[in-house]
């Protein structure tokens, strides 16, 4: 973590940029970038610093989404888009394995994905605490998946500090935010006339060696700090961890589990959006021929019918079940299970539900005493 006179910590015109883009090609790396697609932000191929949302800002709310163009020369003025860096190490489609028949015999086909050098430019800081937890889900002890790893061991992050929150973020009482401060290889920090640029990594450092940076003079990384400092700060959203997990498991016939089944669609637009929900579902698809099927693994979603399907019966049958089971594993078993709190603060799952139904708002009516539970949504 940068400190101010912190010699590592280079400081460099926003010209760099594409000198970075272009070694990191010149590397083998393909370099993927936010890019506005289908008015919103999603992560594509950057050749150009021009490709990425240059002038661009996002707001985002309940519900709600709308990017703007304010004319700025800001390159990551978007904080972040539908998507975190999760599809990039499991991705939402991967074909495991593929079985063939010829004559009269079986055969199993390999399907691992063709390793691929992927550099992603603007990361959050909330997207990578994200991605350490799907770390920790798939490659932890024996347990290694070989088709996350293979995606996962191609990537080289680029992380961009948030120097601006959004009305939806809360990553400050998460602590996972808004400064990148693990699994990164480098973290860009956009100040008005340069960027200041820190290693997070051998592979990070091996790189700013390679460009000959010059370090940072004591009041750019101060100003830098400042920044991160007042971002934190702005967030109006915060999520208090100290009673959990106890007190959300206490919790469990709490009335406003009703309250919020009302509103809940059951869309899953939630688990989609989240940079640590890693639920999924494998699927047969056999050929016309009958000669050939693929394994399939799709994401799922813990909203939909078919996922509480177990053994003749559906485990999860009302949509209070679904939301009930999704925010105590979020916010209360996956501390017992693996250690942290399964939500990083990113908001999207506020931003991206369709009633606009806010985790922030939900935990705190669900550990009022339930007397006190009959207020409506904005006054929890
Ligand atoms: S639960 Fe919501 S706020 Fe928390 S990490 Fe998932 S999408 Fe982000
Ligand atoms: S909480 Fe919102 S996004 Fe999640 S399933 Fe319900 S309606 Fe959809």
């Amino acid at each position: 973590m940068a400190t101010p006179c912190d010699t590592h910590v280079a400081a460099v015109p926003k010209t760099f940029l594409q000198q970075l883009i272009d070694v990191l090609c010149a590397k083998g790396y393909r370099v993927v970038g936010p890019a506005l697609r289908d008015g919103a932000v999603m992560w594509d191929t950057i050749r150009q610093v021009s490709d990425l949302p240059i002038g661009w800002r996002d707001e985002q709310e309940p519900g709600r989404y709308r990017l703007e163009n304010t004319g700025s020369d800001q390159i990551f003025g978007v904080v972040h888009g539908p998507q975190s860096v999760k599809p990039l190490a499991f991705a939402p489609r991967e074909p495991l394995l593929v079985i063939e028949r010829t004559k009269g015999s079986f055969s199993a086909l390999p399907t691992l994905p063709k390793s691929e050098k992927v550099a992603v430019l603007g990361a959050r800081a909330c997207d990578l605490a994200g991605l350490a937890i799907q770390d920790h889900i798939f490659l932890k002890d024996a347990y290694r998946d070989p088709y996350y790893q293979t995606r996962r061991d191609g990537l080289f992050l680029i992380a961009v500090n948030c120097t601006r929150a959004l009305a939806t973020c809360f990553c400050a009482s998460m602590d996972t935010g808004p400064r990148a401060s693990a699994a990164f290889d480098l973290a860009l920090t956009e100040l008005e006339e340069v960027f200041l640029v820190e290693a997070g990594s051998a592979a990070g450092q091996a790189m700013m060696s390679a460009l000959s940076l010059a370090p940072a003079s004591t009041a750019r990384v101060r100003e830098a700090e400042q920044q991160i400092e007042a971002c934190a700060r702005s967030q109006v959203r915060r999520l208090d961890r100290s009673p959990l997990p106890q007190a959300l498991y206490d919790a469990h016939e709490h009335p406003r589990w009703d309250d919020v089944a009302a509103r809940c669609l059951a869309c899953g637009n939630c688990t989609m959006v989240c940079p640590t929900c890693f639920c999924h579902v494998v699927e047969e698809v056999p050929d016309l021929t009958q000669t050939r099927s693929e394994h399939t693994r799709l994401w799922d979603s813990c909203f939909t019918q078919e996922h509480g399907y177990i053994h003749g019966k559906n485990i999860r049958p009302t949509i209070k079940d679904r939301y009930r089971m999704w925010l105590t594993h979020k916010l209360a078993s996956w501390i017992d299970q693996f250690g942290t709190s399964g939500c990083v603060g990113c908001g999207r799952c506020i931003t991206w539900c369709p009633v606009g139904i806010d985790l922030t708002e939900e935990l705190p009516a669900l550990l009022k005493p339930s007397s006190q539970a009959k207020e409506k949504p904005g006054q929890a």
